[in-house]
């Protein structure tokens, strides 16, 4: 029985003897018309993957037609195809950067839980692969920095050390002899994928012949999900982008803040302290600038006041300041950023508003409003002459 099966997967499931193998030949043994557009199709052998075990089913093409998903079905593969394949000989191409990604992610993957498990008695409890990132459920609700070191520093090691993919087909029975990692989730003909010398699990993937096309595993962070830690690991080239982004960002920010790379969360929070301090003295400056302000204002005989490129924020408080204080209506102009003006009644002489709407805002195309004692706008520079000359007559 256990021959039979082993049989059946050499001949017709060709990924598991060949897990490069990206361009063959072969026929059609079957097609089925789903619609207009799709078919299903098996073939008499294949190369392509089908989805299963969380790595994701491979692209292609079938005589130059796209394949859009390759699924298992009564122990056979099934290729759905966008167009009716001609047939019945059939060249079939396995896309190389799909299948290799998910081969690096997939076999990365084994080797952290591997380690995890032997070096941390951590274990998986769910995995993603994805097009970025791969992220890995343990069954711990927390876990220390050191215990990521050891994790990455290990897989280090077994990378560098190259420990071959080695596969075992077996039964129920056979099992036994193997220290497995984790239950298998299959009964009658199993699989069970080595890396050398160090973890047996059972799986029905394709995976890389050796860990050391891998080439570089990091942990980039965790969440907390379900009350588990989930791991956000980086595999193979997308590792490499990744640490080529980070030294060029890195790189920046020594120069920028003529720092060792060490010593920039030192630098960063220094600045955050200047930043701190001149908040403070620039709250204390504007403060007495306004009282400045305010003691001019109030001893002067004048009903306009024209400043340069004050802060917006000064010259508003500035105003509610005098709101009610003064013994004539009186209007503040700041030449910043265009025109801002700030129009305050007196004690006891209301500002006739509408008037000053009507026939004074149109003259620098102002807008704004605000209510009984102070309004406030802005307008153009032109014409500020004749704005201010009117204001005067009609204070
Ligand atoms: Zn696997």
């Amino acid at each position: 029985m256990v021959f039979i099966c082993i049989l059946d997967y050499k001949v017709i499931k060709k990924y598991y003897l060949d897990n490069r193998k990206y361009n063959f030949e072969t026929s059609i043994k079957k097609i089925v018309k789903i619609d207009d557009n799709l078919y299903d199709i098996e073939l008499k052998e294949t190369y392509f993957y089908p989805e299963g075990g969380g790595q994701p089913a491979d692209r292609g093409t079938i005589d130059s037609l796209e394949v859009v998903d390759v699924q298992k079905k009564s122990g056979g593969v099934v290729h759905r195809v966008k167009g009716e394949p001609k047939g019945p000989l059939v060249n079939c191409i396995i896309d190389k950067n799909h299948r290799d990604h998910y081969m690096v992610q997939h076999t990365g993957q084994h080797l952290i839980s591997a380690v995890l498990k032997h070096e941390l008695d951590i274990d998986t409890l769910s995995v993603h692969l994805g097009n970025l990132y791969t992220t890995i459920e343990i069954n711990r609700s927390d876990i220390l920095d050191s215990e990521i070191a050891v994790l990455e520093d290990k897989i280090y090691d077994l990378i560098s050390q190259g420990n071959r993919v080695i596969y075992h087909e077996t039964d129920d029975e056979g099992l036994k002899n193997f220290n497995i990692r984790r239950e298998s989730k299959y009964k009658g003909y199993i699989r069970i994928v080595e890396i050398e010398n160090f973890d047996f699990v059972p799986c029905g993937g394709v995976h890389l012949s050796n860990i050391h096309e891998i080439g570089l595993i990091k942990i980039v962070g965790y969440d907390k999900i379900r009350s588990h830690i989930r791991l956000n690991a980086l595999i193979g080239k997308n590792a490499y982008i990744d640490y080529r982004t980070k030294d060029r960002v890195t790189n920046i920010l020594n120069k920028e803040l003529s720092t060792q790379t060490e010593d920039i969360p030192n630098s960063i929070s220094q600045l955050k302290k200047n930043i701190d301090t001149l908040k403070l003295d620039k709250k204390n400056i504007s403060e007495l600038y306004i009282k400045k302000l305010e003691t001019e204002i109030k001893s002067s005989r004048e009903t306009v006041f024209i400043y340069n490129n004050i802060p917006k924020e000064i010259v508003q408080k500035l105003g509610v300041k005098l709101t009610n204080t003064l013994t004539r209506p009186t209007l503040l102009i700041n030449k910043h950023e265009g025109l801002n003006w700030i129009l305050i009644d007196s004690k006891s002489e209301e500002v006739n508003y509408s008037n000053f709407k009507e026939n004074l805002m149109p003259l620098i195309n102002g807008k704004g409003g605000g209510k009984k004692s102070i309004w406030q706008g802005t307008g153009d520079l032109d014409g500020i002459d004749t704005f201010i000359d009117k204001f005067k007559l009609l204070a």
